[in-house]
C-alpha cells in the first residue's frame, strides 16, 4: 500500500513543470452593441477572443451586456475578478452605479483596450472619455475636447469646433510608428501597411495622460483631413493602463497580422505594464499588407468571395435603434 502510494506521488511529479507555468491573464472582452448596424460584433468578439487565446497568455470571459435600452437591474460584472477589460462594445450611456463600479476598477489599477467604435461609446461619460482619450460621433463636438493630431512630427490639439469622427471608404493605408521604444511598438517597423479598414479621422477629446503609439495619414483624395491621425493610443487613468486602437471596423481589418500583433501586445500591456511578445513573421511591411486567412475566414462570407461589414438585416440585429450616422 506504502509503495503504491509513493509510486502515485512519483507519476504525479513527473507532470509537474519545475517552474510552474505564469496563469494566464483574464480578461473580460465586453460587448453587446456597436452602433446599431453598423458594426457586426456577434462576428467581430470571438475574433478579438481567439487572437488573445492563440497566444496562450490570456483566458477570455465573453461579457454581453444587455441592449441600451434593456434591464440593466441584474448586470453586475465584477471587474475585479480580470486584469483588463477589452472593449468591444459601443453603447450610448450606463446606469451611475456601473460607471462608478467601472472608473473604480480602472483607478485602482484595472486595465483596458478600446477597439476601434468603443471609442464612439459614452459621449457624456467624463471619466470614460478621459480614459479613452480621443473620440467620435454620438453628437460629440469641441464641447467633447480638441481635435487631436500629429504637425511636423508632434502631437497638437486643435480647438477648431465641429463635429467629431469620420473616415472615408475602407482601403488599406499605412502606419507609422511615432513611439518606436514603447513596449507595444518595439521591434515594429516604422511603417506597415493595415489590411483593409476605416481610417478614423477628427477625433475629439480631453487627450489626458495620453501617447501617440502610432499615427496613419488620412488621405483628401478619400474624405480624408489631410493630417497624420492617432491609430494607436496608451493613456493613463489613475493606476490604470489604457491601450486604445482606432484600427478593427470588420473582421477582414481584424485579420490583419498588423491588427493582430499590436492588439495581443496592447493587451498585454494593459494588463500588465509590459509586452513578452514576439514580433511575428510575416509582419506587414512599409508596402505590402499581411492578413491571416484563418482569421479572414471566421467571417462565413469571406469565403463566398465578400464581406460581412455590417449586421445582416434580420432578428439577429439589435434591438437598439442605428445610430445617426455611419461608424
Ligand atoms: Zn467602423
Amino acid at each position: 500500500m506504502k509503495q503504491a502510494f509513493f509510486a502515485v506521488l512519483l507519476s504525479a511529479s513527473l507532470f509537474v513543470p519545475c517552474a510552474a507555468a505564469a496563469a494566464p491573464m483574464r480578461v473580460l472582452l465586453l460587448d453587446g452593441e456597436s452602433a446599431g448596424a453598423f458594426h457586426n460584433w456577434r462576428l467581430t468578439t470571438p475574433v478579438l477572443k481567439a487572437d488573445l487565446e492563440e497566444t496562450g497568455l490570456f483566458e477570455v470571459t465573453v461579457l454581453t451586456a444587455p441592449p441600451s435600452d434593456g434591464d440593466f437591474s441584474s448586470f453586475k460584472p465584477d471587474f475585479s475578478l480580470y486584469q483588463v477589460v477589452v472593449s468591444n462594445y459601443d453603447a450610448p450611456s450606463w446606469p451611475e452605479s456601473l460607471r462608478l463600479q467601472f472608473e473604480r476598477y480602472i483607478v485602482n489599477g484595472g486595465g483596458l483596450v478600446v477597439v476601434h467604435a468603443a471609442d464612439n461609446a459614452f459621449p457624456g461619460w467624463p471619466a470614460y472619455n478621459e480614459m479613452i482619450g480621443i473620440g467620435g460621433w454620438r453628437n460629440r463636438n469641441e464641447q467633447a475636447g480638441p481635435l487631436w493630431y500629429f504637425k511636423d512630427g508632434k502631437l497638437v490639439s486643435d480647438p477648431a469646433p465641429g463635429p467629431a469622427g469620420s473616415h472615408g471608404a475602407r482601403l488599406p493605408f499605412q502606419v507609422a510608428t511615432r513611439e518606436p521604444e514603447h513596449p507595444i511598438m518595439k521591434g515594429l517597423p516604422p511603417a506597415w501597411m493595415h489590411a483593409t479598414d476605416e481610417l478614423y479621422a477628427t477625433l475629439r477629446g480631453p487627450g489626458k495622460n495620453m501617447m501617440v503609439l502610432a499615427t496613419a495619414h488620412s488621405d483628401p483624395q478619400n474624405k480624408g483631413t489631410g493630417r497624420d491621425e492617432p491609430i494607436l493610443m496608451v493613456l493613463h487613468y489613475g493606476s490604470g493602463r489604457i491601450f486604445h486602437t482606432t484600427m478593427g471596423h470588420d473582421v477582414a481589418a481584424l485579420s490583419c497580422v498588423g491588427f493582430i500583433t499590436t492588439f495581443q501586445r496592447g493587451t498585454e500591456w494593459a494588463a500588465t505594464g509590459k509586452v513578452t511578445q514576439k514580433v511575428p513573421a510575416g509582419f506587414p511591411t512599409a508596402n505590402t499588407v499581411s492578413y491571416r486567412v484563418d482569421i479572414a475566414g471566421m467571417d462565413p462570407a469571406f469565403r463566398k468571395g465578400v464581406l460581412t461589414t455590417a449586421m445582416p438585416p434580420d432578428s439577429n440585429a439589435p434591438t437598439v435603434p442605428p445610430a445617426p450616422a455611419p461608424k
